[in-house]
């Protein structure tokens, strides 16, 4: 439910609505907007009867919100979110590139390739310090060691921080070293992990789950935003299909559906959506020609040492030659580059 309040409705007529909410032991939810503020209603299990409030003082009209998700959707807020990552903002016109390597495997390959992105323009720093391996048996990441490596990175170069978060036990500690808690593909229906992460106020970068169709994906963003952390963006990162030409299948075709659906910014990581090295750049400019708010890109200087998804990385010169060329498409559909501000928190 969704109740709309007249432009000129008073705060009195506002606070009697979220009153009456709270008594029929609900959750209201005040959502400013441009032209009127509205409340949305969450913690109902079967429909509610809209004339319970549009009857009421400065109610406009009292509208059912038929979707699954609630706060991820655009019925419940029609302004696109911008999520505040540092200096920058994400979700707005302004193009963020996060990029680095797969995983975080010692200082001097860490802060090489730290340098190599941020010379060519990348805004924000990827790494994994915890690894999801098919394997028990591949390289796992170095853990709370690489977490500092990182924190270093960020205070050599001045770059935001983007790592993912494993599970419960460690999140105590990505929390403490991360600018953005990245959600795996592997763990976007991990609900006990999403509720924790959403009482913290920290930006989330939520993945796609390798087979999520799109609501199951807004819906793991409604466990973020109901837990209260509102900082949310999503990344789509190829679905598995039936075609065996490349690691993933992107969707290209959810980022306009994000869009339409959801008030969310969205990225988009080709790099594991291909697993390929040759097409990463392809569909990375087809990513920001479909409309992504960014892009997360896997970068490494020495692919063939790298302890992680090496053949998809790509190499510094070839990401410099990429971001010219995101810089041009975002031109060309009105969109640039976030300038970097490094250091200038
Ligand atoms: C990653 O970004 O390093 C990663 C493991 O991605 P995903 O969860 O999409 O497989
Ligand atoms: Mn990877």
């Amino acid at each position: 439910m969704l109740i709309l309040m007249q432009s000129d409705h008073s705060e009195a007529e506002l606070r009697a609505v979220l009153d009456k909410v709270r008594a029929l032991k609900l959750k209201p939810h005040v959502i400013p907007g441009k032209q009127s503020v509205a409340v949305g209603i969450t913690g109902n299990s079967s429909a509610i009867d809209p004339h319970l409030f549009d009857g009421l003082p400065g109610v406009r009209e009292a509208v059912r919100v038929t979707r699954p998700y609630k706060l991820a959707g655009r019925d419940f807020k029609h302004e696109d979110t911008v999520v505040k990552i540092g200096p920058y903002g994400l979700g707005g016109p302004d193009l963020i590139v996060i990029a680095g390597p797969c995983a975080v495997e010692s200082e001097t390959q860490l802060l090489r390739i730290a340098h190599a992105v941020k010379k060519a323009g990348a805004q924000l720093l990827r790494g994994g310090a915890y690894k999801p391996r098919t394997s028990p048996y591949a390289f796992q990441g170095l853990g709370k060691k690489g977490l500092q490596l990182l924190a270093k990175a960020r205070k050599e170069t001045g770059m935001p921080i983007v790592t993912e978060v494993l599970d419960q036990r460690s999140l105590d500690d990505v929390a403490k070293y991360s600018d953005v808690l990245q959600v795996g593909a592997r763990n976007m229906q991990n609900f006990a992990l999403l509720k924790e992460i959403g009482q913290l106020r920290k930006p989330v970068m939520l993945k796609r789950g390798l087979s999520a169709t799109l609501d199951e994906w807004l819906m793991s963003a409604e466990y973020l935003l109901s837990e209260g952390n509102k900082d949310v963006f999503l990344c789509e990162r190829g679905i598995r299909a039936f075609s065996d030409h490349a690691r993933n299948t992107l969707d290209l075709n959810v980022v306009p559906a994000v869009k339409e659906m959801s008030h969310l910014p969205i990225i988009v990581d080709p790099s594991h959506a291909t697993g390929v090295r040759s097409r990463v750049a392809p569909m990375a400019r087809a990513a920001v020609a479909a409309g992504a708010h960014g892009l997360m890109i896997e970068v490494h200087d020495r692919p063939d040492q790298a302890l992680c998804d090496g053949p998809q990385a790509l190499h510094p010169d070839d990401f410099a030659v990429l971001m010219r060329d995101i810089a041009a498409i975002g031109a060309a559909t009105g969109r640039a580059l976030a300038t970097p501000a490094y250091g200038k928190k």
